[in-house]
């Protein structure tokens, strides 16, 4: 789908993390107007050259189902987003 950016906070190195990468398993779904929309999360941990683990959780929604993702978030424990 995409690439997901991110600095180490500990060193500054820049890393690119593939969204094929992650694992989704569906955390939540509403059912609205257009049929259900289903919330989606995934969460990959890397290892820093420099011995830093960092964490990146990637969440989207789609809605209605089958539709590409209308919003997404990204949140990274040990990491900047770039
Ligand atoms: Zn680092």
């Amino acid at each position: 789908m995409s690439k997901i950016k991110l600095t180490c906070d500990s060193c500054g190195e820049l890393h690119s993390v593939d969204t094929s990468e992650f694992d989704y398993d569906a955390v939540d779904s509403d059912e609205r107007q257009m049929g259900t929309e289903t919330t989606y999360e995934g969460e990959l941990t890397i290892t820093c050259e420099c011995g830093a683990e960092i964490s990146v959780t990637h969440r989207f929604w789609e809605y209605p189902e089958g539709s590409p993702p209308n919003h997404e978030e990204v949140d990274i424990d040990g990491g900047t987003a770039a």
